[in-house]
């Protein structure tokens, strides 16, 4: 039995990305639409509440800062990978998000005059991360959430599992769901929708993402015959607590926090002469690889992993207690050490995918009716390599934009009568094949198997024979017979989303690894050691992966150059 719910505009999704477009589509249309927003956690459980350090904005033009050069510090950071015309949108609408924000009560950290504050992120060339302490992402998120729950128009769907999209003639009619509590599956029919599901971190078990992170949303997009787009760029952040993955934001380097070998040396000068520390993320990590394989790193006894330090004691205590004190508590809780008096043990860690769903400058798909933000989308302003704080603002950015879209598009427009036969195949699909599913192989083995290849084979240096290797395994797990669950209730079945779950990390490892074994160059966050050099003759486009009968299909699109010609990238 599938139950139906009507609404004007579905959102999936309750991070940064799908509250801003709530928010907008009940504003800019006078409260005249009925927006649901659906997510699979409780909406300040989305994993936008951990983002830490900053949300890149230029707000003082008059001390030095500008758009053209926040312009250019990302696209240079994106390994000149990311769609110009975008850019440029991008950073003239950022400055407004942060008084925006403000102005609906955010309490930003202020300047000695009483202004907002700013600090350093790697690949800038000024301050420009705009910050609340360290809690920036929490900040934000219940900034949005205080705000979206004042509009009578929006409606939450707290802890339902979006399982497909339904769409009908070349249309978006809705999406089909799992309500956890009770187990009820249901049909969401709505004009207009915004995919906004995050990124697909968990791809890696050493990530600093939440355990929800998994790719449901572009799988979801993906069988629906939406490409993905870029999705080999998969960003390794320097700086991954050890043992449990936990972020040390860039912020700790930004505030004066320094990478040092076993030797105690300064290291990032050999990599990075200019920037140190403080270059992009993407070069930062490989300088930290060679170290690591170079013999210069440390051995964790406990889980074999190696490890550089992050030492924070030339920040001072007072300014580690006051503007680092959420890293401070998670130093000390997971790992009982106090940065104030010891360097931290850390190493590159999955943080950020580049990649997603394809959608235009709008965020619009290629599904009339279905836009996607945030990390869940690509649009493209990271192109092969993301600058720090530049992805809390592109889910306000974006969310918005897609918001006032879906809005305009939906003003007006019937409402779907029903998805046609797609739902009672998705219900199928669910309960006869996962549910009552007989699959005899355990599928958290299936996951843990993935999450290995992942880190072994496509990590901070990849090669052709380890991709190819990491595609035939992933193809060997996706042939396992693992479609069952043990748990035969109806109520917060998690063993059926956890199957739902690792089916989607399947689809998606095989695009993201099957875009690397094609992309034969090094560019931003994809470092090839067998192709170590870029090559912008063949390869300065975008991979596009459709889903095809025997696994992705891989064209290619342009790249939007408007100002800045590709030179090779010092920092
Ligand atoms: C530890 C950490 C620190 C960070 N710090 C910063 C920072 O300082 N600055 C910065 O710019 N960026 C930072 N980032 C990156 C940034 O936080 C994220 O990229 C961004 O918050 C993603 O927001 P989002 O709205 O796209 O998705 P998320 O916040 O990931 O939300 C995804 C939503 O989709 C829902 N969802 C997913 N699948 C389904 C499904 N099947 N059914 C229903 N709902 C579903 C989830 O419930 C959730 O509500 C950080 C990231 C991490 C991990």
């Amino acid at each position: 039995m599938v139950e139906t719910i009507r609404h004007d505009i579905l959102i999936v999704g309750s991070g940064l990305a799908g509250l801003r477009a709530a928010i907008e589509a009940a504003r800019s249309s006078n409260g005249k639409l009925d927006i649901a927003v659906i997510t699979k956690v409780q909406a300040m459980r989305s994993h936008s509440v951990s983002a830490e350090g900053g949300t890149a904005a230029v707000l003082y033009p008059e001390l030095g800062d500008s758009l053209e050069s926040h312009a250019f510090d990302t696209v240079k950071g994106s390994d000149y990978l990311a769609d110009q015309d975008a850019v440029e949108r991008f950073v003239s609408a950022m400055p407004g998000e942060i008084y925006q924000l403000d102005h609906w009560g955010l309490p930003w950290s202020r300047r000695e005059d009483g202004r907002i504050a700013q600090r350093w992120f790697g690949g800038y060339s000024y301050p420009r991360a705009t910050y609340a302490e360290d809690k920036v992402g929490f900040f934000e998120m219940q900034t949005l959430y205080d705000t979206a729950t004042k509009y009578d128009n929006i409606h939450f769907y707290q802890e339902w599992f979006v399982t497909s999209i339904l769409a009908e003639a070349g249309e978006f009619r809705g999406f089909s769901a799992i309500e956890m509590k009770t187990g009820t599956f249901a049909q969401l029919l709505g004009k207009a929708g915004i995919m906004a599901t995050g990124g697909s971190g968990r791809l890696y078990s050493f990530a600093t993402y939440a355990y929800s992170s998994t790719p449901d949303g572009m799988a979801a997009a993906y069988r629906a015959g939406i490409p993905l787009k870029d999705m080999e760029f998969i960003q390794f952040h320097p700086s991954g607590l050890i043992p449990s993955g936990i972020l040390i934001t860039e912020a700790v380097r930004g505030e004066g926090g320094v990478l040092l070998n076993k030797d105690g040396d300064r290291f990032m000068k050999k990599y990075a002469p200019n920037k140190l520390d403080l270059a992009s993320r993407d070069v930062v990590s490989r300088g930290m690889m060679t170290e690591i394989e170079e013999g210069r790193g440390f051995k964790d006894e406990a889980t074999g992993l190696d490890y550089l330090h992050l030492d924070l004691t030339p920040i001072g205590a007072e300014k580690i207690k006051t503007r680092l004190s959420q890293i401070r508590e998670i130093a000390i809780k997971f790992r009982g050490i106090d940065p104030v008096e010891k360097p931290l043990p850390v190493r590159p860690v999955c943080h950020y995918v580049m990649g997603g769903i394809d959608v235009n400058i709008d965020g619009a798909t290629r599904l009339k009716g279905l836009w996607a933000a945030g990390e869940a989308a690509c649009v493209s302003i990271n192109g092969a390599n993301r600058l720090g704080a530049n992805s809390t603002a592109e889910c306000l950015v974006w969310g918005k934009i897609t918001g006032a879209e879906a809005a305009k598009y939906a003003e007006g427009r019937p409402r779907p009568d029903s998805a046609g036969e797609k739902v009672q195949l998705e219900e199928k699909r669910i309960f006869d094949g996962i549910f009552h599913g007989s699959g005899a192989t355990n599928p958290y083995e299936i996951r843990d198997a993935l999450q290995k290849v992942m880190a072994k084979d496509a990590f901070v240096y990849r090669t052709g024979d380890g991709l190819a290797e990491a595609l035939r395994t992933i193809r060997e797990l996706k042939a396992k017979d693992f479609l069952h669950v043990e748990d035969k209730s109806r109520t917060y079945n998690t063993n059926l989303s956890d199957v739902l779950e690792v089916e989607s990390m399947l689809d998606v490892a095989e695009v993201v690894v099957a875009g690397a074994l094609a992309r034969t160059e090094s560019r931003g966050a994809h470092a090839r050691r067998d192709f170590p050099a870029r090559d912008d003759g063949n390869w300065m486009k975008h991979t596009l992966a459709f889903r095809g009968p025997e696994g992705p299909r891989l064209e290619y699109s342009a790249v939007a150059v408007t100002k800045y010609q590709p030179t090779e990238r010092h920092y």
